[in-house]
């Protein structure tokens, strides 16, 4: 196994929990698992790119918070906390972010097959990218069915409508599904409580993940019900 690590990958901030830097992270989580998937046990095949005199390792370790999350709630040092990485495949990364609810994880489009006339959404969210755009339409009775679906489940969760401005309505009715997942989990970090993050364990964080993704999961049935019901 190839010496991955950089001399400047040494763990810094308290209890050596964060990496130096965002690149430095996703060489340490997989280094830390010499390059094997921690579902499927494959080997990792190491990714090169060349800069200037360096040769280094261009994979990325998938991150059980999500990094888009880290920002929106200024917790960026989550996207350096060396317990917050898993090494995974590219297909087990992918699959991990089909299964959540977030906005760079399709599992937010895959929701949208439970909207009665939104089902083609779905569709556009079976590639293997995890940032899918969303055709604009100018079918002006999708246009209402995304209006009905926004107006649902903004009822479900009014916080997130100062989120939306200046986007088109289909990528207000995503923000909106994302968001309801990233308070969920946001909630259960804050049970962790943010003062001990540095101490925060693997198995919680996946714990907090799944739980926010069961709640979210229980929620869009609810908007579903709601929605399928009022557009017949
Ligand atoms: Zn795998």
């Amino acid at each position: 196994m190839a010496e991955l690590l950089l001399d400047n990958d040494i763990p810094c901030g308290k209890n050596n929990a964060f990496a130096p830097s965002l690149a430095a992270w996703h060489r340490m989580v997989l280094n830390q698992r010499e390059y094997v998937c921690e579902k499927c046990h494959q080997a990792i095949p190491v990714r090169w790119r060349d800069r200037e005199n360096e040769r280094l390792p261009k994979n990325f370790a998938h991150h059980i918070i999500s990094q888009n999350m880290a920002v929106q709630f200024d917790k960026q040092e989550l996207r350096r906390l060396l317990t917050c990485g898993i090494a995974y495949c590219d297909s087990c990364h992918w699959d991990e972010h089909r299964r959540l609810g977030g906005w760079e994880f399709t599992g937010a489009l895959t929701a949208f097959r439970k909207f009665k006339g939104l089902e083609l959404v779905d569709k556009l969210g079976q590639g293997s990218v995890v940032y899918i755009g969303i055709e604009l339409s100018s079918d002006k009775k999708l246009k209402r069915r995304y209006e009905s679906l926004l107006d649902i489940a903004l009822a479900f969760e009014p916080s997130l409508k100062s989120s939306i401005n200046n986007h088109d309505i289909e990528y207000k009715a995503l923000y909106v599904l994302s968001g309801i997942f990233y308070l969920n989990v946001f909630d259960e970090l804050e049970l962790l409580g943010w003062e001990r993050m540095s101490t925060w364990k693997k198995e919680e964080l996946i714990k907090c993940v799944d739980t926010a993704n069961d709640k979210w999961n229980a929620t869009m049935e609810q908007i579903a019900e709601r929605y399928n019901h009022s557009s017949k």
